[in-house]
């Protein structure tokens, strides 16, 4: 009953507001539908259509743009660790309405999920990491396991304000595997950019360990 009344009151004084265009919204966190119409963009691409040969498959959720592109942003720079199980929601919803794995996932195998990793400094001032926090309640839920299996050997400029080319030379080389005995024979690659999923098979093995 208090708790109600302490919600109500919170609401009219301090409304809750799209982290996409600012307009109030009923739960804290949540986008507004027509952010979040602008962004939802669901698809998968099957491996023959990917020219990786490591690569099973994509899914994509949204696109990185407009709301997302400024939740995250919100996420990163502003401390707001509370958007980040909301867009979980999202993801759990979208990959479950939308099929996930629309190409094959082999039976009987060994699998983890995992995100890319942040930059060990900016993810220690920050205090938590956006992957996980959006991903790791999803595996939890369907049974998978999650796992840090890669590290970063160095630390790199923000991507953020980048070109494309520049973003490549950046990162590479700056991953690698956080083990070397006992990998899983699929790795489920989670990131947060337009909430994607990249399933990976075996390539930890095959390209010197390093992705
Ligand atoms: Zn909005």
């Amino acid at each position: 009953m208090f708790s109600s009344i302490l919600a109500l009151l919170q609401s009219l004084f301090y409304p809750h507001c799209c982290p996409g265009c600012g307009e109030e919204v009923r739960e804290p966190g949540v986008l507004c539908s027509r952010c979040r119409e602008g962004v939802w963009h669901p698809r998968s691409f099957h491996p023959r259509s990917l020219d990786c040969p490591h690569v099973d498959g994509m899914f994509f959720l949204m696109d990185y743009a407009g709301a997302i592109q400024k939740t995250l942003q919100q996420a990163k720079f502003q401390g707001r660790e509370d958007l980040l199980p909301r867009l979980g929601e999202e993801w759990a919803r979208g990959i479950r309405q939308e099929g996930k794995f629309s190409w094959d996932l082999p039976p009987e195998v060994t699998l983890c999920a995992t995100g890319i990793p942040t930059d060990p400094r900016r993810r220690k001032k920050r205090g938590y990491d956006l992957p996980e926090e959006i991903f790791r309640p999803w595996c939890r839920q369907e049974g998978y396991r999650w796992e840090t299996l890669l590290i970063r050997n160095r630390s790199t400029r923000p991507q953020y304000g980048l070109t494309p080319e520049e973003r490549k030379k950046n990162i590479k080389g700056c991953f690698a595997l956080a083990r070397q005995e006992n990998l899983p024979d699929i790795v489920l690659l989670c990131e947060q950019r337009c909430l994607r999923l990249i399933q990976i098979s075996k390539c930890m093995h095959s390209r010197k360990n390093r992705i």
